[in-house]
């Protein structure tokens, strides 16, 4: 049974708009993730038929309490701030609440055009639908905070981008889909009764301890740079590139959201960039700390009017908030890259040790993750490169935990390569290769038989070098 308990429509009128999604004659089912369904709906429905559930997850049902709204918000896309953004081409279907009490949202990609469609069609390619729903279900694997795959339907209809393409409706499931740039665009209307109620709500559904602080708003950025902290830093242990951390595409609950040309890293640079769009590397790999503090940034001075009437006093505060909040960053990173070395008690001086075998990997085009698991396993095969042996025996001095390794650094990460095979399959209606990927990421850190061709890193002409919104 599907029962959405919708809590964001009680939110003013301006912070969304209701909408129902467009007719599909004829959906059908690639994929369904029953596990994750067990878990939202207390019930697998296992008993549907394929042709059901692609009705369902393109909005084709009225399921009871179903009231769909797009959400408005706004938002800096490349440092620049742009006021009318909004799920152009989402529509939030409802929440649900499992049986322990948590509540998600429940939303589609790709069903049709909203009010905050400007010139977009509304509607997704297939690509990123594939993309999506392998990414994300392999990040959750991997443990890392993130927005779940629970179906993606083909929509029976073509979508007109440089080619036209089969169209696609992926639903995602959110702790919530409340970002940055939701409080922004409140902020940048002059909206301060909005920007309060939609702080109450977050601090409620999100970090509900903010509420007994001395000031919640600030208490509410503390919590929220702690979680994106502890999110980057997980990134940056994985080699993933979100790609586009613009301020609308930052969760405040933490979780990554909003799969585009994202990308795990193959041989190791600092400066990685996979994103076509990204000209200047503003969101490089190695760049993803700093715009994760400019990032908390804005969503500071989207709350500095409510944080104290007088705005002297919200911006000091504030900003002694922030000096503090940016440490997080910088000591979530060297937890996370410590777990990777076996280090389970980082001191300062390991950081050094950590840059230095990344610049070993870099001098070398070695690749990332097949480093960390020679690291682990056969530290002999990296010996013979230039450098290595004076970083293993200081390494070594520090004993590292072997069983730790093993835990922390993973075999298998989606390939760009894998995912590319992937979607030039399901493209042309194969969705073979989809699902043996789905099935082999759900065990990341095994180097089963299975899972091992997956694992490989491509040759230097398999590499993929730019990947796409496919928007
Ligand atoms: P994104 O790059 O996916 O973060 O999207 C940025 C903005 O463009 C969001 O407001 C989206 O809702 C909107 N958008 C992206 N693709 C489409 C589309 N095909 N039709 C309408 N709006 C879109
Ligand atoms: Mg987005």
């Amino acid at each position: 049974m599907i029962t959405y308990r919708n809590t964001y429509i009680s939110l003013p009128s301006h912070f969304f708009t209701q909408q129902f999604s467009d007719k599909f004659l004829n959906p059908t089912l690639i994929a369904f993730n029953h596990d994750l369904a067990k878990e939202l709906f207390n019930d697998d429905l296992t008993s549907k038929s394929d042709q059901e559930l692609a009705r369902y997850f393109s909005g084709q049902e009225r399921h009871s309490g179903l009231e769909p709204i797009a959400m408005a918000y706004s938002g800096h896309q490349f440092g620049h701030f742009n006021p009318t953004l909004g799920d152009g081409r989402a529509l939030l279907l409802g929440e649900v609440v499992t049986s322990n009490n948590m509540r998600f949202d429940v939303q589609l990609k790709g069903s049709g055009q909203t009010p905050y469609s400007r010139s977009g069609d509304g509607r997704s390619a297939l690509g990123p639908v594939i993309r999506e729903y392998l990414v994300s279900e392999a990040m959750h694997a991997l443990g890392v905070p993130t927005t779940r795959a629970l179906c993606a339907v083909r929509s029976g209809e073509q979508v007109y981008r440089e080619t036209p393409q089969p169209g696609g409706i992926f639903t995602r499931v959110a702790s919530s889909h409340i970002r940055i740039g939701t409080f922004e665009f409140l902020a940048s209307r002059g909206d301060y009764e909005g920007l309060k109620a939609l702080a109450d709500y977050t601090i409620k559904r999100h970090y509900p301890k903010a509420r007994d602080q001395a000031n919640p708003y600030l208490a509410l950025i503390d919590c929220t740079a702690k979680a994106w902290a502890s999110l980057i830093a997980k990134w940056l242990s994985l080699g993933f590139i979100h790609g586009v951390m613009n301020t609308d595409n930052m969760a405040v609950s933490g979780e990554t959201i909003d799969y585009g040309p994202c990308a795990f890293m193959d041989n190791y640079s600092h400066a990685r960039v996979y994103s076509f769009i990204d000209r200047h590397g503003r969101y490089a790999y190695g760049n993803q700390i700093n715009i994760g503090k400019w990032n908390l940034g804005r969503f500071a001075s989207a709350l500095l009017p409510i944080v104290d009437t007088d705005s002297d006093q919200a911006i000091k505060q504030t900003q002694e908030l922030l000096d503090s909040t940016y440490r997080y960053y910088d000591q979530a990173w060297l937890v996370e890259m410590s777990k990777k070395f076996g280090i389970e008690n980082p001191v300062h001086t390991d950081q050094a040790l950590i840059v230095e075998f990344l610049e070993l990997l870099e001098r070398h085009d070695l690749d990332f993750t097949d480093s960390f698991i020679k690291l682990t396993h056969s530290r002999e095969k990296l010996e013979a490169y230039d450098g290595f042996p004076p970083f293993l025996k200081k390494w070594l001095g520090r004993s590292p935990n072997f069983e730790f390794m093993k835990i922390s650094n993973p075999y298998l990460i989606p390939r760009n390569h894998q995912i590319e095979r992937a979607i030039q399959a399901s493209l042309n209606r194969d969705d073979s290769v989809f699902k043996l990927l789905n099935e082999v990421y759900k065990s990341p850190f095994s180097s089963t038989h299975q899972g091992k061709e997956y694992a490989l890193a491509p040759k230097p002409e398999q590499r993929i070098k730019n990947t796409f919104c496919g928007t």
